[in-house]
């Protein structure tokens, strides 16, 4: 007889939790540039990572180690570097040309499902990857290079709401360039982040985290009204207040 152990599992958790907290990096990392509010309140009120972040990052770092194991003729994981005070690490760097030309660094991301269904899409600010090409585009601007790529793997793609609608894991790759005024706009920009985030500013002074850090909108069934209502998922949401900022995230739902 199979019989699962709640107990158990909540160990596992707990293990896992204590784990990722003695891996936290200290210093200020590009994603902390990039999601300043959650830097900031990290620092003011530290939050244990709840069991689904925990399943989250065990996931993608599962996906990354099978990558590094797989291609490492190809791919050399990268240790980190620190440009300008910023703590940074893209995944992987080429050290062959069969994939990507050598010396090129590469991302590496699992998502769900939903590949963008072309290249303008992907470059859509509302719908594209445009959380990975922020993180890239920084890597890019702090390390000074014009071409980097994105590889990601997408483990139901194909699948819809529809229950009948099949679905494989599929591998993309995308290759991001930047001009050289990009590649200066955008480290300016980091740079006064990080000016920012070493100041006392408060947090009404900072800029929002990505719109998914905060929570998502969802729609009730037709039975049950069928509105829709914010569900935060940021456990600062409370304090940070984002809808004061933007009224997209729990205040009022423009489309
Ligand atoms: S509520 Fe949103 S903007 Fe505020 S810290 Fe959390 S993710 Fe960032």
């Amino acid at each position: 007889m199979l019989a699962r152990q709640p107990d158990i599992e909540t160990k596992l958790y707990d293990v896992l939790r204590e784990s990722f907290a003695s891996q936290r990096r200290d210093g200020l990392h590009l994603t902390d540039l990039l999601n300043p509010r959650q830097y900031y309140w990290k620092q003011l009120d530290p939050q244990p990572l709840t069991n689904g972040d925990i399943g989250f990052f065990a996931g993608g770092l599962g996906h990354e180690d099978a990558v590094a194991r797989l291609l490492k003729e190809d791919f050399h994981e990268t240790p980190e570097d620190i440009v300008d005070g910023v703590a940074l690490r893209p995944d992987f760097v080429a050290r062959s040309s069969r994939i990507v030309p050598e010396g090129s660094y590469v991302e590496f991301k699992t998502r769900r499902s939903n590949l963008p269904k072309s290249d303008d899409e992907a470059n859509d600010p509302a719908r594209g990857l445009t959380t990975y090409r922020d993180q890239i585009r920084g890597y890019m601007a702090l390390k000074q290079r014009p071409e980097m790529y994105l590889l990601v793997l997408s483990l139901t793609e194909g699948k819809t709401k529809d229950p009948l609608s099949s679905s494989a894991p599929v591998f993309a790759v995308y290759k991001e360039t930047m001009t050289p005024e990009e590649l200066a706009q955008t480290r300016d920009t980091l740079m006064s982040r990080k000016i920012l985030l070493q100041s006392p500013a408060g947090v009404d002074q900072l800029p929002l985290c990505w719109a998914f850090l905060c929570g998502k909108w969802t729609k009730a069934l037709v039975r049950d009204g069928g509105g829709w209502s914010y569900q935060p998922k940021c456990p600062w949401y409370d304090k940070c207040r984002p809808q004061d900022t933007d009224p997209n995230r729990g205040g009022r739902r423009d489309a």
